[in-house]
């Protein structure tokens, strides 16, 4: 039996095939393959449709992410609140530009427990970063209070969560600036490497094209140290393809949770939790097992792959040995490293691999 694995993007790609070849060769054959026209149609077109004024491209997410904090000068001694349970990419964004994470445990739904931010708070902190993890929107009331009661700034990983919403509103919309990746296996994924950040504050935007260009706004003239971290027009334009089609992108992972959730019965498992208006879009579908090596296991010996996300926290990552954490400073984040699983889930996937999968993981004992 064929190995289902816990993504496919070949799937992805034969899906609308025919339209990205068409758009690859046309790319190809304009002569322009850096900052043109694709991907200033791009950028209008993802502003659009995250209900943005605007969005700028660049290389990847791990950049919009630094570029933000860089842009709204955030650096050395200053603090920005971050939950524990991320991907390192969240907490290198802000450490890139020689500012401290604050960790935050996570809540039962894996996003940041809105609860504990306020006494993390002190005279350095100087923004909150809320990452919508696994695809869920984390809800936002009570964060963007806390932003306007302490003078914060609000960035947004949407790293995972393209076209989740909270209240009817889009994830990214909701602070300073939201910062996406386009990095093949998100949900909106390109054939390379890719990233943008949206806002609504014009000046934002401006300094955010400058920046990823070496920190000119004019040719040879630079204002700015800046970065060489642009979208190129190959991504860009084969992006604009996928985003015509993100709506029955979403739902077909939607359709698939949702299978997942009904059919999946077994007490040894914690499946995902659902919050009231914070819209899941399935970036992963995560489960929870104390006997996680003996699952992985057993579904590997039924030919279903999985994978963790993630095994070691940031601030238990050798990299971060300098920020001078140990292990037991943060247990609820700790044991979700510790137990989650996330499942075989992407676009494409037949309903027999579906089948497959439910069956497996209630087999298990
Ligand atoms: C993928 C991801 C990033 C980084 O994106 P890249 O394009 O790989 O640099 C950042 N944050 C989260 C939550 C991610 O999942």
């Amino acid at each position: 039996m064929e190995k289902i694995m816990t993504n496919r993007l070949d799937r992805g790609f034969y899906k609308y095939q025919q339209e990205f070849e068409e758009k690859a060769l046309e790319v190809l054959r304009s002569g322009w393959y850096v900052l043109g026209k694709e991907v200033s149609a791009f950028e209008e077109e993802f502003a659009a449709y995250t209900g943005a004024k605007y969005s700028v491209g660049v290389g990847n997410g791990l950049d919009a992410l630094y570029l933000a904090f860089r842009v709204l000068g955030i650096g050395a001694g200053d603090e920005v609140i971050v939950q524990g349970n991320t991907y390192i990419a969240s907490v290198m964004g802000i450490t890139m530009n020689g500012a401290t994470p604050v960790f935050v445990e996570p809540d039962e739904y894996y996003s940041i427990d809105v609860k504990e931010i306020e006494q993390k708070i002190t005279e350095k902190t100087k923004a909150i970063l809320v990452v919508h993890l696994y695809g869920q929107a984390t809800p936002m009331d009570e964060i963007c209070a806390l932003c306007k009661k302490y003078g914060l700034r609000l960035v947004e990983d949407c790293a995972q969560s393209h076209g989740a919403y909270y209240k009817g509103k889009m994830t990214g919309t909701f602070g300073d600036i939201g910062c996406f990746s386009f990095y093949p296996s998100k949900n909106l994924g390109a054939f390379g490497d890719g990233g943008a950040i949206v806002t609504d504050d014009e000046s934002i935007a401006k300094d955010m094209k400058m920046y990823r260009n070496y920190g000119s706004e004019k040719r040879y003239y630079n204002k700015v140290i800046g970065v060489n971290s642009r979208l190129d027009e190959m991504q860009a334009g084969l992006l604009r393809v996928r985003l015509g089609h993100i709506g029955e992108l979403t739902d077909e992972r939607q359709k698939i949770a949702v299978r997942y959730l009904d059919e999946i019965k077994n007490p040894v498992l914690t499946l995902p939790l659902l919050r009231e208006e914070c819209n899941h879009v399935w970036h992963q579908f995560v489960i929870r097992c104390k006997r996680r090596e003996e699952l992985i296991a057993f579904l590997d010996e039924k030919g279903i792959g999985t994978i963790i996300h993630y095994p070691i926290p940031p601030h238990l990552a050798e990299g971060y040995q300098y920020l001078g954490f140990q292990a037991g400073d943060f247990p609820k984040t700790e044991l979700l490293a510790n137990e989650v699983l996330s499942i075989p889930m992407y676009n494409g996937m037949k309903k027999e691999e579906q089948d497959r999968v439910i069956e497996a993981l209630n087999a298990f004992r």
